[in-house]
């Protein structure tokens, strides 16, 4: 199952950055760099493939985070037998990992404490954050305020700082 992430790796390879084993100090450098405020949410899962270079097994990490208000994917490679270690980093998750992230943490669901009377402000939040039109946006609304809307822990966390900046009440929540 692992091993259907290579290719997508491979085909952005260009997009590639530094050679470094170590998740936490992207997202520090990132910070370090100015670029971001305010606390970072992230989840990962490892995984395991198959080194293009040498064909042993290959450990990658694979991170979506959330930094200040945007969600970012950062895959991270490195092989033991040979030494090839790789960064990826995209706004887009690769093929299957958002998945792999959710089976194996769980969704958090969106937990909103003042809905009442704020149909209107929260529609406006999840058609600007979700890209939904008036009619998807009416059926997100009735799954968030049925305490049913999830997604992954950076997401919906990115979703509830959004309400908050809007004046409602919204955590990221674990069942
Ligand atoms: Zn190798």
């Amino acid at each position: 199952m692992a091993s259907v992430f290579a290719p997508a790796v491979r085909g952005v390879l260009g997009r590639s950055l530094s050679l470094s084993s170590n998740l936490d100090l992207l997202v520090g450098v990132r910070m370090g760099a100015g670029m971001v405020m305010g606390r970072v949410v992230s989840e990962s899962i490892g995984y395991l493939t198959v080194c293009q270079d040498c064909g042993a097994r290959l450990e990658c990490w694979g991170v979506q985070a959330l930094v200040g208000t945007s969600l970012q994917w950062d895959v991270a490679m490195t092989c033991s037998a040979c030494g090839a270690a790789m960064f990826v980093c995209d706004d887009v998750p690769l093929a299957g990992l958002r998945d792999q992230l959710l089976s194996e943490h769980g969704a958090a669901r969106l937990r909103v404490t003042s809905a009442q009377g704020r149909s209107v402000a929260l529609m406006r939040v999840l058609r600007a954050e979700l890209k939904l039109d008036l009619a998807e946006a009416k059926t997100a609304l009735g799954r968030v305020l049925a305490g049913e809307f999830s997604g992954t822990l950076p997401e919906i966390e990115l979703l509830a700082r959004k309400l908050r900046e809007a004046g409602i009440s919204a955590v990221a929540a674990r069942p």
